[in-house]
């Protein structure tokens, strides 16, 4: 009888126990989940826009296609390492400038797109490509507005407008307003920041 009173007491004891503790658990989880909820959303909210891009979609034969809402392109440092040689690095993502007169395209005056050379977004066409005599490729306007974009540069002194592709941030080079018409702009690239596609090479491919 007695032992039987006490282990009924026990059990008893046991289950409150349990009960106020779950009780308890349940109550913070509810407190901390109503706390947590709105930050998570915002977040995740913030993190859409900031993270997606609009760009311009040009084939190959410098053909406009449509506007598209992408991902931004986002790598490591030691992932940008691996894909492009240490002289492209330098300029794409440390915002080096090559020597005038030493990049592949300054004087090239064939027709065709000019890409980024970290994530192939369209950047420039031979169609504003002019001879600026900098020893830099210099084009009076983007392929299109929504895929590049400039910002302040206080570097080195100077106070410039640095350009950088929209899809990836690549450094491509300055823009200046002492350009020809019709917008009388220069942006001036730096060569390994780009990759040309020929137009008549193209014409057969299927992108
Ligand atoms: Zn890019």
């Amino acid at each position: 009888m007695f032992d039987s009173d006490l282990g009924t007491d026990e059990g008893s004891v046991v289950r409150r126990r349990t009960f106020l503790l779950t009780s308890v658990s349940a109550l913070a989880g509810a407190i901390v989940w109503s706390l947590r909820r709105p930050s998570v959303v915002q977040a995740k909210a913030e993190n859409r826009t900031s993270r997606e891009v609009t760009i311009v979609e040009f084939s190959d034969s410098g053909e406009r296609l449509k506007t598209i809402h992408v991902p931004k392109v986002v790598k490591t440092e030691d992932a940008w390492r691996k894909q492009l040689s240490r002289g492209v690095f330098a300029i794409t993502r440390q915002a080096d400038t090559e020597l005038a007169y030493s990049g592949e395209y300054w004087n090239l005056h064939e027709e065709g797109l000019y890409r980024c050379i970290c994530c192939d977004n369209a950047l420039f066409t031979s169609d504003t490509k002019f001879d600026s005599g900098t020893g830099w490729p210099s084009y009076w306007s983007p392929i299109a507005p929504e895929n590049v974009r400039t910002t302040r540069d206080t570097s080195l002194g100077m106070v410039r407008t640095s350009v950088s592709c929209t899809e990836c941030d690549a450094h491509l080079g300055h823009v200046f307003d002492d350009g020809p018409e019709p917008t009388g702009l220069r942006y001036c690239m730096n060569s390994a920041s780009l990759r040309f596609v020929a137009r008549q090479a193209t014409a057969k491919s299927n992108k």
